[in-house]
C-alpha cells in the first residue's frame, strides 16, 4: 500500500504554489526521492537549527541540479551559503576540478553543513569565504583575468542588494553564463497588497523583491525567466 503524504501547512512546506497538497505531492515524487543522502543529512542537521527555514527547497536543488549538469558549469559563485545546502547540491553536480567560491558573513553555520560536504568527497571544490559578498565581488573585479569567466552563479543572501550582486555579475559571467536569484517571489507576498496582507517581518524584503523583479525585468543584458519553485527562482542569462 503506498505511504500518504504528510500534509504541512507552514508556508515553507507549501512553497509559492499556496497548496500544501500539491507541493508534498511533487517533493513525495520527484524530489525526495532522488534526493543525495549527504543532503538529507544536512537538512536534518539544518532542521535544528532555530533560522532553518533559510535553507533552500529541495525542488531548487534539483532544478539547480539538473541545470548544472546540463549546462556543464565548472566555476561558479554562491552568495550566501548558510549551512550549505544549495552549496553541496553545487559540488555535487560539477566535476572532480570544479570550482566554487562561497561567500557568506557567518563561517559557523557553513561549519554546521561542513562534516555532510566532507562525507560527500566534495570539499575540495570549495572556496570559502566569510565575509560581506560585496568587496568579495569587487575584488574578484580587480584581477582582469576573472572577468567573464564563470560558469554559474546562485544569489540567496540579502535581498537589498540583488541589484547589486547582478551588477558584479554581469561582469563575472561568461556571456552564456546563468545567474539563479532565490526567493524572488517571497512566499507570494510580491502579488500581495501590502497592507492586508504582508506580516510585518516579511515587508523590508517584499519591498527590495519587488524592486529587483522590476529591475531585472527591464534588463536588456539579460534572458530571464521567473520560475514558481521553492520560494520562486528567477533564472537569468548573460547574453
Ligand atoms: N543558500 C543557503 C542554503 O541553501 O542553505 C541559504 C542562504 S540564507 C537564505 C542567507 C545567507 O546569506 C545567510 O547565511 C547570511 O549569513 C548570508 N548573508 C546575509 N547578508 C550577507 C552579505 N551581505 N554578504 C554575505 N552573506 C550574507
Ligand atoms: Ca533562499
Amino acid at each position: 500500500m503506498e505511504s500518504k503524504a504528510v500534509i504541512n501547512t507552514k508556508s515553507k512546506e507549501r512553497g509559492v504554489l499556496q497548496s500544501p497538497e500539491l507541493y508534498n505531492y511533487i517533493m513525495n515524487t520527484s524530489v525526495y526521492p532522488r534526493e543525495h543522502e549527504c543532503l538529507k543529512e544536512l537538512r536534518a542537521i539544518t532542521s535544528t537549527q532555530p533560522r532553518a527555514v533559510m535553507g533552500t527547497s529541495p525542488d531548487v536543488g534539483q532544478f539547480m541540479d539538473l541545470l548544472l549538469t546540463t549546462i556543464n558549469v565548472k566555476k561558479t559563485i554562491e552568495i550566501g551559503v548558510f549551512t550549505g545546502y544549495s552549496l553541496l547540491q553545487t559540488a555535487l553536480a560539477i566535476p572532480d576540478d570544479g570550482k566554487i567560491t562561497a561567500i557568506d558573513v557567518n563561517r559557523s553555520s557553513y561549519e554546521m553543513g561542513l562534516p555532510m560536504i566532507e562525507k560527500a568527497g566534495v570539499k575540495h571544490k570549495i572556496n570559502f569565504i566569510e565575509s560581506e559578498a560585496l568587496p568579495v565581488l569587487d575584488e574578484l573585479l580587480k584581477d582582469a583575468e576573472n572577468k567573464g569567466t564563470f560558469d554559474f552563479a546562485f544569489v540567496d543572501a540579502d535581498k537589498d542588494n540583488y541589484a547589486n550582486y547582478h551588477e558584479r555579475l554581469m561582469e563575472l559571467l561568461k556571456p552564456g553564463g546563468i545567474a539563479i536569484y532565490d526567493n524572488t517571489l517571497w512566499g507570494g507576498t510580491v502579488a500581495m497588497d501590502e497592507e492586508s496582507s504582508v506580516r510585518l517581518r516579511s515587508k523590508p524584503a517584499r519591498k527590495n523583491l519587488i524592486a529587483f523583479n522590476k529591475y531585472i525585468a527591464g534588463d536588456a543584458r539579460v534572458q530571464i525567466s521567473q520560475i514558481p519553485l521553492g520560494d520562486g527562482i528567477t533564472l537569468c542569462r548573460r547574453n
